[in-house]
């Protein structure tokens, strides 16, 4: 299994007074797991451990940081079958989606290990010619990570690849209910060669007095956050006084936009991955189905055979392809966001409740006929459950799509490139998808627009948060 304790200043160690929590699999309900739950003490000791670690870590040779990271890629990759149980046994997803976490995952650490040898600065003359202009980077400093539970190996690597390849050495706090995956990780990167304080893990179930000592600290120079909106705005508030970098990947409601002219296959095919991969609960969920029209019959039906045949079950079962929600919270938000937009005429096509015995399950649901304005478009949905929405011009479509202060993702499907280029322009998010429903690409910049984030993750971008820029002028001759 993995390992239960917290990472400080390269020890494996108890929590101030011995004190754990459990981690329940959310199919059963059952305990799988003590961990070493973290007080304001420990995570005090975390951050002196990531201070004292800084110097030599932003020394280190570029190779060196590289080969880390490509070392613990390989690891992940020897280790997918383990870590991909781990991720469904404490998160619930399909085991057959957990082995795609890996992927993904690992991928990030691939990528970063090779952006770690390519951080470059720029040489300039001075416009007047009397001085040259040098622009070189240096890592941020110590940098607090916090991560959700929706995709446990993703959102760490994530955002430990970039930091450590840039030279910063960090406090990663993974979420309560999924602690297991960032531990093992943890475990590989030791087995890689980690130097010690490199890599900090805080596990708690008080996230908030981990936080206030960590970010009431000055030596801390930057925090990097994935979760909900409401958390990250309080955490921005938090990281003020002390003028912290953040980085934001906050919460998502993204449309996804059938045109008439949509290759239909295409369109069924990649509604399937954008709402149910995962449970439904990503934040590049496809939130809200604007179908136009003279399509949308067409869509339904080819929606509501596809939804049905979804089988439900534990991640850990042959064939399932829609596992639990990661706790009754959840069921019961879809019980409430499913009879608002029904009390206002929708008609459930398939699904529509919780399911009976243990674990929390809900049914996967389509629902058409619903409101733009119901609260089912507005707030995240989170869960197994596909609203259509009906609307006639191009202009309304993306009317409808921008209404809402989120700006993550969007997906498009239409066959003209015209229209294409017009949604480039006109939809308001950070990240798009034509003609289909899967976008997320560790080569790719991360991230959104207005209540969805600040910042990017991945890509050649991904690094910059982790950098701070300096300027030197050199006098000339
Ligand atoms: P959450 O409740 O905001 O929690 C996220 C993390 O913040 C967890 O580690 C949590 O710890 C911690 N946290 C919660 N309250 C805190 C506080 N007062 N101080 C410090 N830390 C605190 O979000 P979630 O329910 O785990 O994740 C779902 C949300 O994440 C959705 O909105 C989703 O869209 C968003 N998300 C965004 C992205 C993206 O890249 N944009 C990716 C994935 C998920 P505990 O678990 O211990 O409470």
């Amino acid at each position: 299994m993995t390992n239960d304790k917290l990472l400080i200043g390269g020890t494996w160690c108890n929590a101030e007074n011995d004190r754990t929590f459990n981690v329940h699999n959310p199919a059963t309900g059952g305990v799988l797991s003590a961990v070493a739950d973290a007080s304001g003490a420990d995570a005090r000791r975390a951050i002196d451990a990531a201070v004292a670690a800084a110097a030599a870590w932003e020394a280190a040779p570029p190779r060196v940081r590289s080969d880390l990271l490509r070392r613990t890629y390989e690891l992940l990759v020897e280790h997918a079958e383990q870590i991909a149980m781990l991720i469904t046994l404490e998160m619930g997803k399909p085991l057959e989606e957990s082995r795609t976490e890996v992927a993904y995952g690992a991928d990030y650490l691939r990528w970063f290990s090779e952006e770690a040898v390519r951080i470059s600065g720029r040489v300039t003359s001075a416009a007047d010619g009397t001085a040259t202009m040098l622009v070189t980077h240096r890592p941020v400093g110590p940098s607090y990570l916090i991560t959700p539970w929706n995709f446990p190996l993703a959102m760490a690597t994530r955002k430990l690849g970039p930091a450590l390849a840039a030279g910063c050495t960090v406090i990663i706090k993974p979420a309560e209910m999924t602690p297991l995956t960032t531990l093992y990780l943890a475990g590989l990167f030791e087995e890689a060669g980690l130097p010690a304080g490199v890599i900090n893990v805080i596990t708690t179930s008080n996230a908030p007095e981990i936080s206030d000592v960590v970010l009431n600290d000055p030596r801390l120079r930057k925090l990097s956050f994935t979760g909900s909106t409401a958390v990250g705005t309080h955490l921005m508030q938090q990281a003020a006084p002390h003028v912290l970098r953040v980085s934001m990947e906050l919460g998502g409601n993204a449309p996804f936009i059938v045109f008439d002219d949509a290759d239909l296959d295409i369109a069924v095919e990649s509604a399937m991955a954008a709402k149910f991969r995962n449970v439904g609960q990503a934040c590049t969920a496809a939130n809200r189905f604007l179908v136009q029209r003279g399509i949308a019959d067409a869509f339904a039906s080819r929606m509501e055979e596809r939804i049905a045949e979804l089988r439900v079950g534990p991640g850990t079962m042959r064939d399932v392809a829609v596992g639990p929600l990661i706790d009754d919270r959840a069921v019961s938000k879809l019980e409430r966001l499913v009879g608002a937009a029904v009390s206002e005429g929708a008609s459930v096509l398939v699904g529509g409740h919780r399911l009976s015995g243990s674990g929390s399950f809900f049914a996967p649901t389509l629902l058409r006929g619903v409101l733009a304005s119901s609260v089912i478009g507005r707030e995240e949905i989170f869960g197994p459950v596909l609203p259509i929405v009906e609307f006639d011009a191009e202009s309304e479509a993306v009317e409808l799509a921008n209404d809402t202060p989120y700006g993550l993702a969007s997906y498009v499907f239409t066959e003209s490139q015209s229209r294409v280029q017009r949604m480039i322009h006109s939809l308001d998010t950070g990240m798009m998808g034509v003609n289909v429903g899967v976008i997320s690409n560790a080569a790719a910049p991360f991230g959104g627009t207005k209540h969805s984030g600040i910042g990017r993750e991945g890509g050649t971008e991904g690094i910059q948060e982790y950098l701070t820029t300096k300027y030197t002028l050199l006098r000339q001759g």
